[in-house]
């Protein structure tokens, strides 16, 4: 016979910190290269908000 311990206590994982719900879209092919976003096509701003990047990616 076995006790029933408890050995499902391991839920500490995910909850990643920069997890934004909406992320804006960002056109990848346009960002190669940039060095203000490092080619991704976003960057953070001072307020922890994800934007497009201002020098690769055009608004519109
Ligand atoms: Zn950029």
């Amino acid at each position: 016979m076995q006790n029933s311990t408890e050995m499902h206590q391991n839920e500490t994982r995910g909850a990643h910190p920069y997890a934004p719900a909406r992320a804006p879209r960002a056109n990848v092919v346009a960002a190669r290269g940039c060095q203000e976003c490092r080619a991704w096509g976003t960057v953070v701003t001072i307020e922890g908000r994800l934007e497009l990047c201002p020098a690769c990616q055009v608004p519109g």
